[in-house]
């Protein structure tokens, strides 16, 4: 989609570090991070949101969440913990509307965690 920072992202329009790639699916790190780990995950597909989902296209978020586990491994948070995290509409805080989940590598108390959930948690 034309003006979507996402898939500007994915077609190399707009710079990124790339963590995880495959057909269906990209990884790359928050421009952003509220955590030591905050990737965010999307579909190369263009999704607003959740409520763009149908049967014909629903199976990305098998995708996304088996590539989760690999990113979380792949970053050494799989054992540890780590959230992810999906903000569905502007009241929930989302503000690119391309479907996506943040992966955060989490520390039980810490004050990254905190900040995290203050911000995406509200
Ligand atoms: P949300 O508020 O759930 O829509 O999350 C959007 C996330 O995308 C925020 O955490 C932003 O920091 C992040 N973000 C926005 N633009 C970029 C970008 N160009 N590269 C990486 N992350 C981005
Ligand atoms: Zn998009």
């Amino acid at each position: 989609m034309q003006d979507c920072v996402f898939c500007k992202i994915v077609e190399r329009q707009l710079p990124s570090t790339v963590v995880y790639e495959d057909d269906k699916v990209m990884a790359f790190n928050d421009i952003n991070p509220v955590a030591p780990v905050h990737v965010i995950i999307i579909p190369k597909a263009h999704i607003a949101n959740v409520n763009e989902l149908t049967e014909s296209n629903a199976s990305v978020m098998g995708d996304i969440h088996l590539a989760a586990g690999k990113i979380a491994e792949k970053l050494g948070v799989a054992d540890k913990g780590y959230r992810l995290i999906n903000n569905c509409g502007a009241d929930a805080g989302q503000t690119v509307f391309h479907l996506h989940y943040h992966d955060s590598g989490c520390q039980a108390g810490a004050e990254d965690n905190l900040r995290y959930q203050k911000r995406l948690c509200y």
